[in-house]
């Protein structure tokens, strides 16, 4: 009979339950894909990343070596430059010539010595190493160095390049170290004539150390190798002889013959491992006048240092990259997580909704049995209390019927009819009792319809009206003209019922008196009024103040009430929504409390009808 529901089925789906861990531990073919792909991206942005930086840094470096290079490869040009036209000129002086003329050994000592002085100051004013006069055989005569220690005086360069060139040609070049002072130098000779021939020859040595100073000032690692490839000047002491590219036998030879390097070693150049990384780094030019080259090794250690930064850089931005992809990862399976969740409160919501709902419905199937079983309880107290109030009549109608047959037997006629008046009497009592339960067991005449209130308390009083006036009952209506939703006849039965009681109360009252009164009310939310019936009667009596509304209870002596009044009006109000209660009345002086009953009733509210009027 009552609608069960099923039971309601877990909140956690089991499907859902098992997909979880296991979408923890799988490894998608895709995801590998994606790793490998990643992986790859990262290298090969590693490798564009800092090669691209290192070449830029290369190239800046290299820029900024080639502007520096054409600054050296200039200061050594005019550092020779300056000397170039010396030996022609210090040669012009008739004293030179003649000396060369003379000859070495033949020429006479003080000659010699006015041209050492002369040659040692000129030397002095050009800043030149050394400045000497040989003659036509490459022995020298005089040179500015004639009272040193190493003094050229009597040497022999016949063997020397510069000597031939300048006495076959006209002018002689030379880069070598010095055969006496073991000190590298540049040579340039010129012949000295005397009337058409060349009697001599003159020659400048020049030292380069300065620049080789200037460049290790700056950090530069500079080299001026000579046409072989062997370096002669180096801004790196280690750098210097050694050769650029391997000699043949041949310019060895040459070598020898000049003793250019005085027969030092040429071993290979090794240069550092950062210029074979980056050989850009090396820039070189011809000096082309001598047959030089001019090389800078450029310092890697910018390009170094851009490639580091660019390392951190991109290691840092794959960092980022990889701290970005675990987040949004993160936050993916967070969300997802997070609507299996939501999905699982969901469904867990709707079990529990149908739950409730289900319990709802019993719950209203167990109120509507409880009712039911009150209402039988109602009617097994009220037959309990029929058969209560008829047993005794019945038992003196029994008893008063016997006696009359016994007296009609006697003969005794006047006690015989006596006793047929008790039974009517009795008789009469009975069918009250069973229409008042008639009126308790039936239902309403009809729906609710609007019953004036006023009109619905007059007629109430005018059919209490020959009571009240002889108990001398002092009373007082003070009713709004307010429409009730109820049926008029129960309604008059209600409030004949309330009046009839008061009226009962004040019966031992000197001035009795019964109030009604209305005030408008809310009722579970809706516009009702509350008429009060107050009487200043003795009040309600404590034995029974709190069963007054069950039947049968009354207080009322020798079987002139049968407490069923109060029953039944409770009951025709609860069945037009209404509400009846009971209180006691204000104290007054001299008098008793007196009861107050309360009579809530739905309004209907017409456009025009306010329930205040
Ligand atoms: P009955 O009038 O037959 O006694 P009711 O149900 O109408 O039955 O009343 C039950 C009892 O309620 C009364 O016997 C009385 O004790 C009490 N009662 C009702 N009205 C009043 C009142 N106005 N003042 C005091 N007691 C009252």
């Amino acid at each position: 009979m009552r609608r069960r529901n099923a039971p309601a089925s877990p909140p956690t789906d089991p499907a859902l339950a098992r997909s979880l861990p296991l979408a923890r531990l799988s490894i998608r073919p895709g995801g590998i894909a994606a790793l490998l792909l990643a992986a790859v991206g990262a290298v090969g942005l590693w490798v564009l990343a800092v090669g691209h930086a290192e070449r830029r840094a290369v190239e800046a470096v290299a820029a900024d070596a080639r502007h520096r290079l054409e600054i050296y490869a200039n200061n050594l040009d005019s550092a020779v430059e300056r000397f170039d036209y010396l030996p022609s000129v210090a040669a012009r002086d008739p004293a030179v010539a003649a000396l060369a003329a003379a000859g070495a050994g033949q020429a006479d000592a003080a000659d010699v010595d006015r041209v050492n002085r002369y040659l040692e100051a000129v030397n002095a004013s050009a800043g030149s190493a050394v400045l000497y006069l040989m003659d036509a055989a490459g022995r020298t005569v005089a040179s500015s160095n004639w009272n040193r220690p190493d003094s050229y005086v009597g040497v022999d360069f016949s063997y020397r390049p510069y000597f031939k060139d300048a006495r076959d040609k006209g002018l002689g070049r030379f880069y070598g170290v010095g055969t006496v002072t073991r000190l590298p130098g540049y040579f340039i000779a010129a012949p000295v004539e005397r009337e058409g021939r060349r009697v001599g020859v003159l020659a400048v040595k020049i030292v380069l150390d300065a620049l080789e100073d200037g460049w290790r000032v700056s950090h530069d690692a500079v080299l001026v190798a000579d046409r072989f490839g062997v370096v002669f000047l180096s801004s790196k002491p280690e750098w210097k002889f050694h050769a650029r590219r391997p000699l043949d036998a041949g310019t060895l030879k040459y070598l020898e013959d000049t003793r250019e390097y005085v027969g030092l070693e040429h071993p290979p150049l090794v240069l550092p491992r950062s210029l074979q990384v980056h050989p850009a780094l090396l820039v070189e030019r011809d000096l082309g006048r001598y047959g030089w080259t001019i090389a800078l090794a450029a310092d890697a250690h910018p390009v170094e240092q851009a490639a580091t930064t660019a390392r951190i850089g991109v290691a840092l931005l794959l960092l980022l990259l990889l701290a970005s992809g675990l987040y949004v990862r993160q936050r993916v399976k967070r969300l997802r997580e997070q609507r299996l969740a939501k999905d699982t409160l969901d469904r867990a919501y709707q079990d529990l909704e149908r739950q409730v709902e289900a319990r709802t419905v019993d719950l209203r199937d167990a109120q509507a049995e409880l009712v039911q079983a009150a209402k039988l309880a109602m009617i097994g107290q009220v037959a309990a209390g029929v058969t209560h109030e008829l047993n005794q009549p019945l038992t003196a109608l029994r008893a008063l019927a016997d006696n009359a047959r016994l007296l009609l037997e006697q003969g005794r006629q006047a006690e015989v009819s006596q006793n047929l008046v008790h039974i009517a009497g009795l008789v009469d009592r009975m069918a009250k009792i069973s229409s008042q339960l008639r009126n308790f067991s039936r239902r309403s005449e009809g729906p609710a319809q609007p019953v004036p209130l006023p009109g619905a308390v007059q007629e109430a009083l005018a059919l209490l009206d020959r009571r009240l006036k002889e108990a001398r009952v002092q009373v007082t209506v003070d009713v709004p003209e307010v429409t009730v939703a109820f049926d008029p006849v129960r309604l008059q039965q209600v409030l004949v019922n309330l009046v009839r009681n008061a009226e009962d109360a004040t019966a031992g009252v000197a001035e009795p008196r019964i109030a009604i009164t209305a005030e408008p009310v809310l009722l579970d939310h809706r516009p009702a009024v509350r008429v009060a019936v107050a009487d200043n009667g003795p009040g309600l009596a404590p034995a029974v103040r709190d069963r007054l509304f069950d039947p049968f209870v009354t207080t009322k002596p020798g079987g002139q009430g049968l407490g069923l009044g109060l029953a039944i009006s409770l009951a025709i109000t609860q069945e037009y929504g209404g509400q009846l209660e009971a209180r006691d009345g204000e104290a007054r002086p001299g008098e008793g409390a007196g009861a107050v009953f309360l009579l809530t009733l739905p309004l209907i509210i017409a456009e025009r009808d306010e329930p205040t009027a």
